[in-house]
């Protein structure tokens, strides 16, 4: 009889698992496509850059997975029903649906335009929606699936000059929170939210910025193969909400004491700004701007998990 160690029929399932990321093209989507190939699993790889997502493509089938690649607009609802569809008719079936696209954006309340606080919403949070909508009643047809839901810290823990993005975070946590008790009637469908601290990758590149200053990562700065690693963790032991990055004692302080949390990030938020001064722009957000931010990280020197201390989170 054929005896498999549970490491190994992690990695059985893993090279077998269909699974659709939205946001693929770059940054944290790309990352996490290429540790799936390279344990032979199949992607639907869909963003709105064409050329990167097969570029993307290309790097997976070299690393032994498989890939396809569908061009969607995530928060065009059709785009993304399209995006199932094509996907189960290449596959027969979906496994795991990462909603990881996302678009960041500092800015003043008072001072963000009405159309770019809309679009960071419509993009992180009713871009879940239209995922969500797509995937659970193929999930139900099919008696299991996992759905992932990437939220951030900030999805948590309230801050200044980040409120659209953090109200969509807010919302995505939500979110997840209310399908994963709505989904309790089927035991092999799984909702999870991981909950990233800042992640070195293109975002901040991408950002649209409305502060009239140069905006860098908010330190600490965390490594993009430890979110691909945790949302590898949950497709095979999925789990409810996954923080990256953040310490546990303050992912629990985040949890029990929200307000105190809060303002220690208020406190913090000046760490994000340069000196230099920098003309409003709405960065990625109404189209997708190549050449630059292509890549799975940022291009900066970031901290591995264990630099992540508690000191840090909050210096
Ligand atoms: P990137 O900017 O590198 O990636 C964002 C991805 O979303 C890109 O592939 C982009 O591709 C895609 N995207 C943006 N808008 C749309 C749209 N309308 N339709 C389809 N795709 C879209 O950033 P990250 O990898 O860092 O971000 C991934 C997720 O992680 C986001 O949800 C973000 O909020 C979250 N996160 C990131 C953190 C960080 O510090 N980096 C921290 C916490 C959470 P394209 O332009 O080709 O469409």
């Amino acid at each position: 009889m054929k005896v498999l160690t549970k490491e190994r029929d992690m990695e059985l399932k893993l090279s077998e698992a269909i699974v659709v990321i939205t946001g693929a093209s770059s940054g944290i989507g790309q990352a996490t496509a290429l540790r799936i190939a390279k344990r032979g699993g199949t992607l639907v790889l869909a963003a709105r850059r064409q050329e990167a997502l097969e570029k993307v493509a290309r790097r997976c089938r070299d690393l032994g997975g498989k890939a396809i690649v569908i061009q969607t607009d995530v928060t065009r609802e059709e785009e993304v029903q399209a995006l199932a569809e094509r996907a189960l008719q290449s596959f027969g079936r979906i496994d795991v649906w990462i909603n990881n696209a996302g678009v960041y954006m500092l800015s003043r309340f008072e001072n963000t335009p009405a159309d770019a606080f809309r679009r960071v919403m419509e993009t992180n949070f009713f871009g879940y929606v239209n995922g969500a909508r797509a995937v659970l009643p193929q999930f139900r047809r099919q008696g299991h699936g996992t759905l992932i839901n990437i939220s951030s810290v900030l999805g948590k823990i309230g801050s200044p000059l980040a409120t659209a993005y953090a109200s969509s975070k807010f919302a995505v946590t939500g979110f997840s929170e209310c399908l994963r008790n709505e989904q309790r009637d089927m035991p092999e469908i799984h909702v999870c939210t991981i909950l990233p601290a800042t992640i070195d990758t293109p975002i901040f590149q991408h950002a649209a910025n409305y502060t009239g200053r140069e905006i860098q990562p908010l330190p600490p700065v965390h490594r993009v193969v430890d979110v691909a690693k945790a949302i590898v963790r949950c497709i095979q032991e999925p789990e409810d909400e996954v923080f990256v990055g953040l310490p546990k004692p303050v992912a629990a302080l985040a949890r029990m004491a929200p307000g105190l949390t809060s303002r220690v990030m208020a406190r913090r938020i000046r760490k994000h700004f340069k000196n230099a001064p920098r003309p409003s722009n709405s960065g990625n957000l109404f189209q997708s701007k190549p050449p630059y931010g292509r890549s799975e990280d940022g291009g900066r020197k970031a901290k591995g998990r264990r630099t992540g201390r508690l000191v840090a989170a909050f210096a």
